[in-house]
């Protein structure tokens, strides 16, 4: 047996431009996304590399948490013992950080973990984890609110030439008939069979989702994404009594409990896991258990480079998002779609390799 004791780990963070500022209804406009990366070490020499990201502001208390709070409970700990270290670094940090920045902070150190056991078990993740196949059904997640209609249609057209077949649009306008607008013309250019999804991010209250809800019936709108406040349980209890279109939420969940709320409470149709804020594999895998376990398809949000692989993995897959912030530019692999499918890589580990030249100009570590 080789000596899988953890002897160092380092963190990288950086502060990477989007192309264009982007708008959704809850973070208004974004123009960058953050990534910290932190890779394990063992005493055998072999490395892992794990990640979190976010929309453009609290990574720097993330990597602090990983520098100062995690890692010196790690160094000297065996790697193999992935689930068991996520848990003694998550209770660690919980008291200050429960369901929050820790679920970050946590997920850069799991992912690195998953690394290191697939890699020693010479497989990629979704072979490690049991997929029987490596394709993926994605669509397109616009973060589009601040497009006019005109430059909103322009985009979808540009990402069905890419090999997109499913889509997602921000609502949020100041007027509902304008979001039902947007969303019509959508629906209008792309035909009637395509899968459309829209998303409010938050910004609205039961009344509006379930008004809104009869006029996206019949535009044969697939789900509306967190139409409200994603820890209002009983709220998602009340759109899922009135609304007339499934509900789909999940991004703001950073925690099993919190999902388990909001299946068993909230009763929502389509869970968002998103490892990077979960922590990370470990927590996703116990979400994607959790909705087998409530009879429903596991969809994804943000990452779709890493998040290709566990969906790939599990027999109960949904649609993977495909998100705005390109985090696989700065990797060895783009993730390609062709007619709505993603395929998860071959690649030995997470499949997740970073080109650290291209992300060395974003380096933002003080
Ligand atoms: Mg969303």
């Amino acid at each position: 047996m080789e000596n899988r004791i953890i002897k160092e780990i380092k963190t990288g963070y950086y502060l990477i431009p989007l192309d264009e500022p982007l708008v959704d209804a809850e973070h208004g406009s974004q123009a960058n996304f953050e990534i910290i990366t932190a890779t394990i070490i063992l005493e055998d020499g072999s490395e892992g590399t794990g990640y979190t990201y976010t929309g453009g502001y609290g990574g720097q208390a993330i990597l602090g948490m990983i520098e100062q709070d995690l890692i010196p409970a790690l160094i000297g700990k065996d790697a193999t013992a992935v689930e068991n270290l996520n848990e003694d670094i998550t209770v660690r940090v919980n008291y200050v950080g429960r369901g929050g920045i820790s679920s970050f902070a946590v997920a850069a150190i799991d992912i690195a973990l998953w690394d290191l056991r697939c890699k020693a078990a010479k497989l990629p993740l979704w072979k490690f984890l049991g997929g029987k196949s490596n394709e993926v059904e994605c669509y397109y997640g616009g973060i589009d609110l601040g497009y006019s209609q005109e430059k909103l249609l322009d985009n979808i057209k540009k990402q069905m030439a890419k090999g997109h077949n499913a889509f997602k649009i921000k609502l949020g306008k100041k007027e509902l008939q304008e979001d039902i607008d947007r969303t019509a013309a959508v629906r209008k250019l792309i035909g009637p069979s395509m899968k459309l999804m829209v998303d409010a991010n938050a910004s609205w209250d039961v009344q509006t989702a379930v008004r809104a809800s009869a006029e996206f019936k019949k535009l044969n709108i697939l789900w509306l994404e967190e139409p409200i406040e994603a820890r209002d349980y009983e709220g998602y209890a009340e759109l899922n009594r009135r609304c007339e279109v499934p509900i789909a939420m999940g991004e703001n969940l950073h925690s099993l409990l919190q999902h388990r709320y909001a299946m068993q409470l909230g009763r929502i149709d389509f869970p968002e896991p998103d490892a990077s804020n979960l922590g990370g594999i470990t927590g996703w895998l116990r979400v994607a258990n959790l909705a087998k376990a409530f009879n429903l398809p596991v969809c994804t949000h943000g990452m779709q480079e890493l998040h290709v692989s566990l969906l790939a993995a599990i027999p109960h897959a949904g649609f993977m998002e495909i998100h705005c912030f390109p985090i696989d530019r700065y990797t060895k692999r783009l993730v390609e779609v062709k007619n709505g499918i993603a395929t998860a890589p071959d690649t030995i580990g997470i499949g997740v390799e970073f080109d650290w030249e291209k992300l060395a100009p974003y380096n933002a570590k003080k």
